[in-house]
């Protein structure tokens, strides 16, 4: 496709978690004909969360759900359009930018990437076999499956720590693992496993293996303090060892060591017109709080940046 004279689009935002449809919010509040293209439903990851407690201005904690609705209906009635889509490419031509997906290609003077990061996955015998079966990566979605059951737990982060507490309303049977000594989530969370009755918690463990017929029953277990590998019986195992940032519209783009997208403070990536935030963005601190302001910043630098190509005034 060429490059048209005058884009369809001043701002396409790629992706429609809370980074996004912030993004999207401020663009299309500056006057930028905004489209935000996402593959699922808005909310993103977000939709997942049971009870979000930390976002300022919700005391009493707000559903993810909820939440997500919210961001939707205030990104509409600022006149974004939201289009559910797979986006398969994004192209710079001369200026401009092409995105494609399998209904069409739009055109854009800037676009926000804010596709995210996806469960990363162990590569254990068994993980993939019983995935939906008794292995999960979502608390909020499969743990009512199993109340009262056995469930166990992996991961030292804050994904592990906040689903094992909400796993622990649940089964009284909770345990979690974690390969290091000590924690990696924030203390505050960490502090409410350690202190909930209905939660065993072992450090300097891995799993090995699940194992089961058509669903999970057993797990192989070993310490890394030494010692053989054991089995125990489980009925679930929920797993939250990071996330894997979902980076491959953009592979030419300079990244942190981990895979994640660098950018300046303005949100700029080191292809100009093109920002990234929220999870798929190299920074210190993955909060939805810190991803609606970082969409807020990039929408504001692509206004100034399509004015420095109209050549008006900034
Ligand atoms: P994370 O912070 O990267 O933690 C991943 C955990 O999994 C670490 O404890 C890590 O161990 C462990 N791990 C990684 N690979 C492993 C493997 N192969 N085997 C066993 N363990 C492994 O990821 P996250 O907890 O998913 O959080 C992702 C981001 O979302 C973070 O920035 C977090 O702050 C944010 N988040 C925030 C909240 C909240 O504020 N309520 C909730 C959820 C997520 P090591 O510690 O040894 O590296």
């Amino acid at each position: 496709m060429g490059e048209k004279t005058q884009p369809e689009w001043d701002l396409i935002v790629v992706g429609g978690g809370p980074a996004g449809l912030s993004a999207a919010q401020y663009g299309s509040r500056a006057n930028l004909r905004t489209l935000v293209i996402e593959e699922l439903a808005p909310g993103g990851t977000v939709l997942l969360i049971n009870d979000m407690e930390n976002y300022p201005g919700f005391p009493k904690a707000i559903n993810g759900y909820e939440f997500s609705e919210l961001m939707h209906q205030q990104t509409e009635k600022f006149g974004a359009a939201i289009k559910t889509a797979t986006v398969t490419s994004i192209k710079k031509m001369q200026v401009a930018f092409v995105v494609e997906t399998p209904d069409g290609s739009f055109s854009s003077w800037t676009v926000v990437l804010s596709t995210g990061a996806k469960h990363r996955h162990l590569g254990i015998p068994g993980e993939e076999k019983f995935s939906g079966r008794g292995v999960s990566y979502c608390a909020t979605c499969d743990g009512p499956f199993f109340k009262n059951k056995r469930i166990l737990v992996i991961g030292g982060g804050d994904a592990a720590c906040d689903e094992a507490t909400y796993l622990a309303n649940l089964s009284d049977k909770i345990t979690l693992i974690h390969r290091r000594n000590r924690f990696r989530a924030q203390k505050s969370l960490a502090d409410k496993v350690l202190r909930n009755p209905n939660i065993e918690v072992r450090l300097n463990h891995i799993l090995e293996e699940i194992m089961g017929d058509d669903r999970v029953h057993e797990v192989k277990l070993r310490s890394t303090d030494g010692g053989e590998a054991y089995k125990e019986n489980f009925d679930a195992v929920f797993i939250f060892v990071g996330a894997v940032p979902q980076t491959a519209l953009v592979p030419n783009l300079e990244k942190d060591e981990a895979g994640y997208i660098i950018t300046n403070q303005k949100m700029e990536t080191s292809q100009p017109g093109l920002y990234a935030v929220g999870d798929v963005r190299s920074t210190p601190f993955r909060q939805v709080v810190v991803a609606c302001g970082e969409g807020a910043i990039a929408a504001h630098m692509a206004a100034a940046h399509i004015d420095a190509i109209k050549g008006e005034s900034y």
